[in-house]
């Protein structure tokens, strides 16, 4: 009897419980390059080259660890699979659960001949149970609830013991002090990047020849590719940037892509650092260092809770999830998102360059101006929640669904999120650089150079005017657009109106 152990492209840990429920002289590991991919989604060059270069520098650390690993490259993943098994007589499969629904569907629909054994998976803190028992009391979900929870549970950032144990500080929730505009001239210090190997450039070579063009740009790429890389990733964070990371988490700065952010998920996403190490080691070194607090507690929410709050949301709400359109929007998108730029808007042009260059923008960057302009301008969310998940260096459908369609476009209806996230461009102009230069006027809401962020978010409140009264987190908005003479009103839709004409949508 051989037993074959399946490892996925986002499963790249040698603790992953597949691996983990065998020894290594005792099975055969597969991992499959597949390239039929593209024909579903065509992924960003360099998220092609980093999970597929990762991959590779993963089977050679496994191999380095006494495993008998086979990588292969193969034209469809069922095909790859079949003649591996065919060939080293696998008499079962053993995988760990993939984050990612569709895998398993896809997985399951290959009815393979063998037997298939699913291994609860370890890459997350909560598992889908633990996180189904904790969601299951409630009416409405919130994250700072199960933020704390999660604290409490793995007794980060706490002081005291057991049920007497108190947030350190006083306080959970350092927000407030994490919000700051970014000041006159503000940079960040470098982050660490890489030379590609050889393993990297025959990988990008691979892509060059790929006959599907793929957006963004293929070079220069300077992603870690292995766990050895992640983690010095994480210690250059702790070393440069831990310190100065919360005041402008949600500062937006041309020309400064990265500023404090710790550039960590694409490796988490990817298996190669699992989320309680990184905790654990950010609490050491953050306390050691006596960083301030505000900022600790900023970059641990984000892990211990919206990125475990987001994974737990897309298992419980299932399979009816990704088809939610709350508000019944169906415009295309438009051929500048397709095209990384060409916009015309600075905000939108900057943020989509700085895509192109590397698959990466922060998370205010994607929420406030991608996802905003996607919910202003009402389009699809299926459409745009691809788009995200192909354009982003850490995208996976389980970020994607529920940071996207939950968070960015309230297509939900609320379960996820309060209310919607829609700013006009005044939001923009406090948070960012890119209003001066831009040829439109973020002062104004009519007329040609009215700045669209404005218009469009007028005429959005106005669309959903019903269904935005019953909600009073929106009641001040609205009493601002009760306020509007319908006359102004009806400019600025107008300029709105034009403004959507204009953009053409995306060839298919
Ligand atoms: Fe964006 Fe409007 Fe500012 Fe131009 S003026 S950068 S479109 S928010």
């Amino acid at each position: 009897m051989t037993i074959g152990i399946w490892v996925l492209g986002d499963q790249l840990s040698a603790e992953q419980s597949a691996l983990q429920s065998c020894q290594p002289d005792q099975c055969r590991v597969i991992l499959l390059e597949s390239s039929s991919v593209l024909q579903r989604r065509r992924y960003h060059a360099q998220k092609l080259v980093l999970v597929w270069s990762a991959m590779r520098h993963f089977a050679a650390d496994l191999s380095g660890q006494g495993w008998t690993v086979d990588l292969r490259e193969c034209e469809r993943f069922g095909d790859g699979i079949r003649s591996w098994i065919a060939e080293h007589g696998i008499s079962e499969l053993r995988l760990m659960e993939p984050a990612d629904r569709e895998f398993r569907r896809a997985i399951e629909a290959l009815q393979l001949q063998v037997p298939v054994i699913w291994l609860a998976s370890n890459a997350f803190l909560w598992s889908r149970e633990d996180f189904a028992a904790w969601a299951a009391p409630y009416k409405q979900l919130r994250l700072e609830l199960f933020y704390r929870e999660g604290r409490k549970r793995f007794g980060v950032l706490m002081e005291g013991e057991g049920s007497s144990a108190e947030p350190l500080g006083g306080q959970w929730n350092f927000d407030q002090e994490n919000r700051k505009p970014p000041a006159k001239g503000l940079q960040g210090p470098e982050p660490l990047w890489f030379q590609p190997d050889a393993i990297t450039e025959a990988v990008i070579s691979k892509v060059e020849q790929l006959d599907a063009a793929l957006p963004g740009s293929l070079r220069p790429f300077h992603w870690g590719v292995s766990r050895s890389q992640a983690l010095q990733v994480l210690d250059h964070f702790v070393e440069t940037r831990l310190a100065g990371f919360g005041p402008y988490q949600d500062a937006m700065v041309s020309g400064e892509p990265t500023l404090w952010h710790a550039l960590l998920s694409p490796y988490l996403n990817l298996g190669l650092l699992h989320p309680l190490e990184v905790i654990r080691h950010l609490e050491r070194e953050g306390l050691r260092r006596e960083v301030p607090l505000a900022g600790l507690e900023g970059v641990i929410r984000q892990i211990l809770g919206w990125r475990e709050y987001t994974h737990g949301l897309y298992h419980w709400f299932g399979g009816d999830y990704p088809a939610s359109n709350h508000f019944a929007a169906d415009r295309p998108l438009p051929g500048w998102l397709e095209q990384l730029g060409g916009s015309g808007m600075r905000c939108l042009d900057t943020v989509l360059e700085e895509i192109a260059a590397s698959g990466y923008a922060h998370h205010i960057q994607r929420l406030m101006v991608l996802a905003n302009y996607g919910l202003l301008a009402g389009l699809n969310p299926q459409a745009l929640t691809a788009w995200f998940h192909r354009m982003f260096i850490d995208g996976f459908d389980w970020v994607m669904q529920t940071n996207v369609l939950g968070m960015g476009l309230f297509a939900d209806g609320g379960r996820l999120a309060s209310k919607p996230y829609a700013a006009s461009g005044n939001y923009i102009k406090r948070m960012s650089t890119y209003c001066k230069g831009c040829r439109y006027d973020v002062k104004a809401r009519t007329g040609d150079n009215a700045c669209p962020f404005n218009s469009l978010y007028w005429d959005f409140l106005a669309r959903h005017e019903g269904e935005l009264r019953r909600n009073p987190r929106m009641a001040l908005v609205i009493k601002q657009l009760d306020k509007l003479p319908a006359e102004e009103l009806g400019a600025i839709r107008a300029a709105a109106g034009r403004h959507l004409e204009a953009s053409a949508p995306a060839p298919r």
